[in-house]
């Protein structure tokens, strides 16, 4: 039986790793050749010119009409095209970061072609200068899909898919597991376990977002906003996956803007018969927004009880690890929320 078992290859499989990995647990990552699913989701794909190409496979279809959702079932996940914006103020235990050679760049012009208005924002980078990749340091492990989880009492079985195998097989993991398979892909397995059922509610918080292009000063914004400014030398790289500031991101005619409002709005998904449907979302004035535009959506419920809580219900052992579980209590980074939230399981 193995002890602790981590599901995922992106930035929260990662932290998960970083902060609970023990010696003789198990690590189960998505092969680069194989799905076992085959409902093609080409309008939850985000893909940069200079990344791999990641398609979105799963066993659920998503009707959205205004809402945007994000999957990157690759190696990294998201975070093979993230920003890399960390907020340090958000956790205690920095240092093992910093002790895994991860370098905590402090913003500006000259060394990541962006600053903000939160001073305790760093980049997260890997020691080549490169935006921190969770593909490249993630610990041994192998191609396994998690298909379902089942609990009985605090034991957690495993079943999962892989290439090599024709049939489903599982595992019973006498530990915890951390399940770090994105947003998207967690109602997947969500569903796939029965946790989620026909007419079920979901809903996703996310703080308002925009892009402004500008000059100095930063444009007014409310001052609970969370504002990063860009050349548009690094926008650029940005946009077209250049994971590293080049000679051209520290000159600055004007500047982008990203801004984080600490307004919020929620997206309303139903569970139909072939899979999730939007059911219009709500700002906090109460009218129907464009949901996802941050990529920074989070705070899963369940017909109005959070992820965190269904989990906890089934197994003190069972975490789902992700911006599914986390309630973002500012707007800006979340994979500071997401590294804060992994610092709160007890070892
Ligand atoms: C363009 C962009 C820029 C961003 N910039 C920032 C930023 O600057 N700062 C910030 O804080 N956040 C940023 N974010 C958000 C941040 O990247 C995500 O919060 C974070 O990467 C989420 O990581 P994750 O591991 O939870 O999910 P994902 O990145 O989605 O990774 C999930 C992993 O699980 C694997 N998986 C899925 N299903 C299964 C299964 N059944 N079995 C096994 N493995 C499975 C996938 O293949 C993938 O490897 C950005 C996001 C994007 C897209």
């Amino acid at each position: 039986m193995p002890k602790n078992c981590f599901v995922g290859a992106g930035l929260s499989a990662y932290f998960s790793q970083l902060l609970h990995w023990r010696e003789g647990d198990t690590c189960w990552y998505p092969s680069a050749s194989f799905s076992p699913y085959s409902v093609r989701r080409p309008q939850l794909e985000i893909n940069k010119l200079f990344s791999s190409q990641a398609k979105s496979l799963g066993s659920s279809q998503y009707e959205l009409t205004h809402a945007t959702l994000h999957d990157r079932s690759t190696r990294g996940g998201n975070s093979e095209i993230w920003g890399g914006f960390f907020d340090m103020a958000q956790v205690r235990q920095v240092e093992k970061l910093v002790a895994a050679g991860v370098d905590l760049v402090p913003l500006s012009y000259g060394a990541t072609g962006s600053v903000s208005n939160v001073q305790s924002l760093v980049q997260l980078q890997a020691s080549n200068g490169k935006i921190f990749n969770a593909a490249d340091h993630l610990r041994p492990g192998t191609r396994n899909y998690l298909n379902s989880i089942h609990c009985e009492g605090e034991q957690i079985t495993l079943k999962c898919l892989s290439a090599s195998a024709t049939n489903e097989s599982e595992i019973t993991v006498d530990g915890k597991v951390f399940v770090c398979t994105g947003v998207v892909q967690t109602i997947d397995v969500l569903l796939r376990s029965q946790l989620i059922k026909l007419g079920d509610e979901l809903t996703l918080d996310e703080f308002d977002y925009e892009l402004v292009l500008g000059s100095l000063p930063v444009p007014q914004v409310d001052k609970e906003a969370s504002v990063i400014s860009y050349t548009p030398g690094r926008a650029a790289s940005h946009l077209l996956g250049i994971q590293k500031a080049q000679i051209l991101s520290s000159i600055r005619p004007f500047e982008i803007h990203q801004i984080f409002h600490p307004r919020t709005q929620t997206l309303r998904l139903v569970v139909g018969d072939q899979g999730l449907v939007e059911k219009g979302g709500t700002t906090a004035q109460g009218t129907a927004g464009s949901f996802g535009q941050s990529i920074h959506y989070c705070n899963l419920k369940i017909n109005g009880e959070r992820l965190v809580d269904v989990a906890a219900r089934l197994s003190p052992n069972l975490h789902f690890v992700s911006m599914a579980s986390v309630a973002q209590a500012k707007p800006g980074p979340i994979s500071s929320d997401i590294y804060s939230y992994l610092e709160s399981i007890g070892s």
